[in-house]
């Protein structure tokens, strides 16, 4: 698999890249923001580990275009521990954040579970209620509308899918949508929820298919049976 770096520090990227590629990954390091979407068309990277604070044009921005035009998975790497709620939120997407400074183990550690995440995601679920989960390819459809969900957003949706009519607390949720969540708030969880209620509602607007428990959590109200 390959995994771009996006490090503008080059000490940096050279051990990533030796223990990313001791993991047995194909590595590429880009060190200004303003390449990384020429190499991303070009190559088609598996995964991107991508810095905040770039030369050229910064991983915001950077990781904007790529959710704009890809799906492919985004670990966002910084030292601001105070932007991670916005990184991982509505604005951005990313998948999963690495804080500076960190250990090259942990790097391959994070990488290799968003790359299995990715692998294997929800079994696919269809439903005569209009609802229809392809984990595989990453799609899901309201009453025959495809949905133009984030990766995350995605997650969600097949997790309260995988069990409808079942109360998910915000905690369960988030050991749903991220390994290590230690800085994720709540609010992260709602901020995707919301997001995700609005693109189901752009299809079905009288129905509020995403119920939520005052204090408890969340749960999906529509029968979803296995295909
Ligand atoms: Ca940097």
């Amino acid at each position: 698999m390959n995994i771009l770096v996006v490090e503008d520090e080059p000490k940096l990227a050279e051990v990533l890249r030796t223990y990313l590629e001791a993991a047995g990954y194909a590595v590429r390091w880009v060190d200004d923001g303003l390449r990384v979407m020429d190499v991303v068309a070009e190559w088609a990277p598996d995964l991107v580990l991508l810095d905040l604070m770039l030369p050229g044009r910064d991983g915001l921005d950077v990781c904007r275009d790529i959710r704009a035009k890809t799906r492919i998975p985004v670990i966002m790497v910084t030292a601001r521990t105070e932007e991670i709620d916005r990184l991982l939120g509505l604005e951005l997407g990313a998948d999963d954040y690495i804080c500076k400074p960190y250990s090259p183990r942990e790097v391959v550690a994070r990488v290799r579970a968003v790359l299995r995440r990715f692998e294997a995601p929800a079994p696919a679920a269809t439903s005569a209620s209009g609802l229809v989960i392809q984990a595989d390819a990453w799609q899901a459809s309201l009453d025959g509308v495809a949905l133009d969900l984030t990766p995350v957003e995605f997650r969600l949706l097949a997790l309260l899918a995988s069990q409808p009519g079942r109360i998910f607390t915000r905690d369960q949720v988030l050991d749903g949508l991220y390994d290590d969540h230690r800085v994720v708030t709540d609010r992260t969880v709602d901020s995707h929820v919301k997001n995700l209620r609005r693109k189901l509602a752009e299809v079905r607007p009288d129905d509020d298919l995403i119920r939520s428990v005052y204090g408890v959590g969340y749960r999906l109200d529509l029968p979803v049976g296995a295909s």
